[in-house]
């Protein structure tokens, strides 16, 4: 099927052939999991070249895909399948400039057509199977959080907070984390995308905690955010109009909304409630076998929720010199809604 809808997309562009170099869409359209190699897709041939490191991984995991085996980094190998092909499509997103150039180098009198959104966008609508993948992930992300809310001590560092979190996620199943974990308080909570550091949680701190893990391939992504002791009326404040935001975005969401008027939604809320100025990021992003993915529920994305998209929803505020909040879920989008995939609990928690 997904072969199918690559071939459906060489089609519509009238190209010859289909050229992936990419490790996220290899593995979407073979399930090849290797870390080295590229995938041609004709009319009626769909092959796969990697070396002989990958062999036996290939056979058994690219069952669609022919087998070519070798290592070269001109593509001279493609030479059977590409040497009559007159326009290729590829991935102007990956490939470097030196790939580019040995490419061209090669294949002189080919048409090379840019199609990396096109590519991309056929990752969108998810199976049966990918959503069961991206719940399993999602469970262990849960199930981390309801581990680390009674692991958090005041006087931890944000380091060990990540630590047990990355920790407890391979434990349960994981094959890593699906990004640099962020554990983020106090004053540093106000920056989105602070890491982690040396930072001892202290009384009064917000604690951001923006994570997640990859299982059999597909992401999860879960924001929550505590307060270290006891909550002041200002972190109420704050807290509440994120998770009315967050709560109310959900709402709205289904297939045919424009991703442009769902983070708008979003934003009007925070604006009218005096913090327009602190939600400094887009509203959500699609999830799969990357943590960022189409479609962006931006201010300026193009997309259109449709069927099968899955995506995060959170917003933020964010305090300079204070702290910030984020609550993040994930959902699938439908003509009937948005089915809430996270189950973690988001009533503000004084830990
Ligand atoms: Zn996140
Ligand atoms: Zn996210």
């Amino acid at each position: 099927m997904k072969l199918q809808k690559a071939r459906n997309l060489l089609s519509r562009l009238k190209a010859d052939a289909l050229l992936i170099t990419s490790f996220k869409n290899r593995y979407y359209l073979s399930g090849f999991s290797g870390s080295a190699g590229y995938l041609l897709i004709t009319a009626d041939r769909a092959v796969l070249i990697t070396d002989g490191r990958y062999t036996v991984q290939a056979k058994k995991e690219a069952e669609n895909f022919e087998l070519i085996d070798g290592a070269e980094t001109d593509y001279s190998l493609a030479m059977p399948i590409l040497k009559n092909a007159r326009s290729v499509i590829f991935e102007d997103d990956e490939l470097t400039v030196s790939s580019w150039n040995r490419l061209k180098k090669t294949y002189p009198d080919t048409e090379f057509i840019p199609g990396a959104g096109d590519i991309n966008n056929l990752r969108r609508a998810k199976t049966q199977d990918e959503l069961k993948k991206i719940k399993a992930a999602l469970s262990i992300a849960d199930a981390t959080f309801s581990h680390i809310a009674r692991f958090i001590k005041r006087g931890m560092t944000e380091n060990e907070v990540a630590a047990e979190i990355e920790h407890f996620m391979r434990k349960n199943g994981a094959a890593k984390t699906s990004f640099d974990t962020i554990c983020a308080s106090g004053a540093m909570s106000a920056l989105p995308h602070h890491q982690a550091s040396g930072k001892p949680l202290c009384e009064g701190d917000f604690l951001v905690m923006d994570y997640g893990c990859v299982f059999e391939g597909y992401c999860s992504d879960i924001t929550r955010t505590v307060v270290i002791g006891k909550a002041s009326s200002r972190h109420r404040e704050i807290y509440e109009t994120v998770l009315k935001t967050q709560l109310a975005a959900e709402k709205i969401l289904r297939a045919g909304l424009s991703a442009r008027d769902a983070d708008k939604a979003a934003r009007d809320i925070i604006e009218n409630a005096g913090f327009g100025k602190n939600f400094s990021h887009s509203l959500g992003h699609g999830v799969g076998i990357e943590i960022h993915e189409l479609p962006n529920l931006s201010p300026k994305s193009p997309l259109t929720l449709s069927h099968g998209d899955v995506v995060t929803i959170e917003p933020g505020i964010y305090i300079e010199g204070f702290g910030g909040v984020r609550i993040e879920d994930m959902a699938y989008i439908s003509e009937n809604g948005a089915e809430i995939l996270t189950s973690s609990p988001k009533e503000l928690l004084e830990l």
